[in-house]
């Protein structure tokens, strides 16, 4: 039997979660031993894990579909010659294509819109999924990641205008439950903060964690004075298994919203049936379908992930016509450097985009609708110009 075969034998509700951590496939060495490549391969994909870590869960290895070289899986979790195009046929890329940089507090907070922090707790991940738009900081040393969360907690207490809390990364939840529980803390007496949001992938890459009963009790805990909510990143179905799903139901016994925000990336999701799978798939399992992010530009992934617009709109828009009400809740966005701005639709080549949240600076722009010239090729709001009716 395959080493690959042999992973999915495990019991993984029997894995102790911090200690297998210690197991994950951090180096071409390791990964040779569960998925065959060529001398060719392995030279590149060192040069290419040279430039961005590689950290995979065994778990979620053995999702990976051996007998598919287009498995959605594979694409997501392992590192490709692809990575070492900066930018190529999509056009121009970016290290920071949401603004982060330019919205950064200082001490690991980003305040891009008046009503919502977001602190970066970690640089961390179970996994380093190949098309973050933070591949710029994950695994890789960086000075944004916050110091002292008491700190960021003050200065949240002192901003009125802030209703809500991001708690980002990296993933939070790969930090040690003892400091969940004091960050947690931290926020819960902060009377104008409203709800609390922990975004992390651990449901989906390393389920594992939710076996840890400790944690479940803090939610609980947290729960019962001030709302918790959990956005997750389920990118395509065949990340629904079983355990996903039990992991998924302890977290919502523990009172906690969990809301999918799913990327939209050629080769993982980018087919009708794709969309429509995984808007089912979650809604089946108690997970609300909140956002599908365009790709973002992002520096050796736009090139091999984004799709563009007008096919992009045109499969979300298809999907949509299948999906009830539920599993179609969810908005087509571009999460971009002057905010979040909704894609509505298209016209022929005219593509409505609608903007639903601006940067603290430029508050009259929050609603504002824009028409943009559509052509076959363009993938960003950057590569279109705005036209009139
Ligand atoms: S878990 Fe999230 S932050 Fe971490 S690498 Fe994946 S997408 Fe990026």
């Amino acid at each position: 039997m395959s080493k690959l075969k042999e992973l999915k034998n495990i019991d993984w509700t029997e894995i102790d979660w911090q200690k297998e951590l210690k197991n994950n496939i951090n180096s071409i060495d390791s990964l040779t031993q569960y998925i065959d490549l060529s001398e060719d391969e392995e030279k590149t994909l060192r040069e290419v894990v040279d430039n961005h870590p590689m950290n995979i869960p065994r778990y979620y290895l053995s999702l990976i579909d051996e007998t598919n070289e287009k498995d959605a899986i594979r694409k997501l979790a392992l590192p490709s010659e692809e990575e070492l195009v900066v930018a190529g046929s999509m056009g121009e890329t970016t290290q920071d294509p949401y603004g982060d940089d330019k919205h950064n507090k200082g001490n690991g907070i980003l305040h891009k819109y008046p009503y919502s922090a977001l602190v970066v707790a970690t640089d961390y991940c179970s996994m380093y999924c190949r098309h973050c738009f933070r591949k710029a900081i994950v695994g890789l040393p960086n000075d944004k990641t916050v110091e002292n969360f008491q700190r960021a907690a003050e200065c949240i207490r002192e901003h009125k205008e802030i209703t809500n809390v991001v708690i980002s990364g990296g993933d939070p939840l790969l930090i040690n439950t003892r400091r969940i529980k004091k960050i947690l803390e931290s926020l819960i007496d902060i009377d104008h903060v409203n709800y609390v949001r922990i975004g992390t992938r651990t449901p989906v890459v390393y389920p594992m964690r939710f076996f840890d009963e400790e944690l479940l009790e803090a939610f609980r805990e947290f729960n019962k004075r001030k709302a918790l909510y959990l956005p997750t990143h389920f990118n395509h179905v065949s990340e629904i298994t079983d355990i996903a799903k039990e992991a998924v139901l302890k977290i919502r016994e523990a009172g906690v919203t969990v809301n999918n925000q799913a990327v939209f990336l050629e080769g993982v999701n980018d087919s009708v049936e794709d969309i429509e799978d995984l808007m089912n798939g979650l809604v089946r399992i108690g997970v609300n379908p909140y956002y599908l992010y365009q790709c973002m530009p992002v520096s050796r992934v736009r090139h091999h992930f984004q799709v563009p617009l007008k096919k992009g709109v045109d499969i979300v828009d298809k999907a949509k016509e299948r999906l009830d009400g539920y599993a179609k809740r969810f908005k087509f966005i571009m999460g971009h450097d002057i905010g979040k701005i909704e894609i509505c639709g298209r016209v022929d080549d005219k593509l409505i985009l609608k903007h639903i949240h601006s940067r603290p600076e430029k508050p009259h722009e929050a609603s504002q609708i824009k028409i943009m010239q559509l052509d076959d090729k363009a993938g960003w709001l950057d590569d279109m110009q705005e036209i009139s009716l």
